[in-house]
């Protein structure tokens, strides 16, 4: 099965910037219901994410490096590191993660987070 990498490409990189702006978001000190929100959110969408090479890739993924929920800070790097993971098996380059505060505005103005309280 060939697919079609240009529409692959284009999924991964809208994905990557929802995915890395939402951890962005996340508050630094979140509660018990709000880290398991973002936990079983990263596996569910492990199941269900369109491109299924990458869907088990990312499950692989998910085994050896559970999410980390304990703040913004440690969601965030840690969802960079497993990209950085990605970027090395396609032979991208290494993303500098200490500059992913400047390459993620997602607009929303000063509210903490989407719907958490
Ligand atoms: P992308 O990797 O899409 O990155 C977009 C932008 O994000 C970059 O230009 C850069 O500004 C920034 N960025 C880069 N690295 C990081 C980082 N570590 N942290 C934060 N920001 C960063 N494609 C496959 O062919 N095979 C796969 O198995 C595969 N698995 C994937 C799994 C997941 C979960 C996702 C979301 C995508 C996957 N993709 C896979 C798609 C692939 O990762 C890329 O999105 C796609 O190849 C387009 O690459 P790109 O060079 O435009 O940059």
């Amino acid at each position: 099965k060939l697919g079609n990498a240009t529409a692959k490409a284009e999924l991964g990189r809208a994905t990557w910037r929802f995915l890395h702006t939402m951890t962005l978001r996340f508050p630094d000190k979140p509660t018990p219901d709000e880290r398991e929100t973002l936990r079983s959110f990263f596996y569910l969408f492990s199941q269900l994410y369109p491109c299924g090479e990458c869907a088990a890739h990312f499950q692989k993924m998910l085994e050896k490096y559970p999410p980390q929920t304990s703040s913004r800070k440690t969601a965030s790097l840690w969802l960079c590191s497993l990209h950085n993971i990605v970027n090395a098996r396609l032979e991208k380059p290494e993303f500098d993660c200490l500059t992913l505060d400047s390459t993620y505005d997602c607009g929303c103005g000063n509210e903490t987070s989407s719907a958490l309280p």
